[in-house]
């Protein structure tokens, strides 16, 4: 589907006081949310240790989103998905359907460089680029953005921060993307759950419906990984979307 330049850049600006706090700087959003991790101007989680975010990287993945969807709709749970602008363009009946079951999309760039060693113009067409098409998909504007990698550099967020976004980073994350056992993620992000919340702090989980290097990668370990943690902290903790810590 073409993308109609008459609408690029409809929603600029609409995001910028998403996080207000944030976007003014670390330590408002520090003062904010006492004891909450703060990496540079960046969200990780706030001091709210019932709180679980599931966020999923690297997607949209035609072959593991849908599943995952479902998983998260049986649960009437919402998750944040960081997708790839690169991606979205041949999936964008997918990429409606997660606005539409009420899930918070983020920006996770376009093709998924390690913006610490790409140029700042580039930096601004990779962020820039993927909201305006991201906008134009959902409809409504784009709030967050995560860095690929989790690379970050002042000038990333400061261009992040220009263009209304505000950098997500995480707390709770296992190399999912290379481990095939469901169990074991669960394991080690349970884990690292029940130690964030011994410390008062919320968890920002990542897993990976996508892959950056494959379109279409088998992410049945982490889909399923995301599926016992719903089984296991349903009943004790909140499931919330990122942007519910703005
Ligand atoms: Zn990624």
């Amino acid at each position: 589907m073409m993308i109609s330049p008459l609408t690029t850049g409809i929603y600029t600006g609409l995001g910028v006081a998403a996080c207000a706090g944030l976007a003014a700087g670390a330590y408002a959003y520090a003062s904010r949310w006492p004891g909450s991790r703060v990496f540079g101007g960046a969200l990780t989680a706030p001091a709210r240790p019932g709180e679980l975010a599931l966020t999923f990287d690297d997607g949209p993945n035609p072959a593991w989103t849908p599943r995952l969807l479902d998983i998260l709709a049986e649960r009437d749970t919402r998750a944040t998905f960081f997708l790839l602008g690169s991606r979205v363009i041949a999936e964008l009946e997918l990429v409606r359907r997660i606005a539409a079951a009420g899930h918070t999309v983020g920006n996770h760039s376009w093709s998924h460089p390690d913006l610490t060693r790409t140029p700042t113009s580039l930096v601004r067409e990779e962020i820039e680029r993927t909201n305006d098409t991201l906008q134009q998909i959902i409809g409504a504007p784009v709030k967050l953005f995560r860095p690929p990698f989790g690379a970050r550099r002042p000038e990333v967020f400061r261009i992040a921060n220009e263009l209304g976004l505000t950098p997500v980073l995480w707390n709770a994350m296992t190399s999912d993307w290379s481990e095939p056992s469901a169990e074991r993620i669960a394991k080690r992000l349970t884990k690292k759950i029940t130690r964030l919340n011994r410390r008062g702090q919320a968890a920002n989980i990542v897993l990976h419906d996508g892959g950056h290097h494959d379109a279409a990668a088998n992410r049945e370990p982490s889909v399923k990984a995301a599926e016992m943690l719903l089984e296991r902290f349903t009943k004790s903790h909140r499931f919330v979307t990122v942007d519910a810590w703005c």
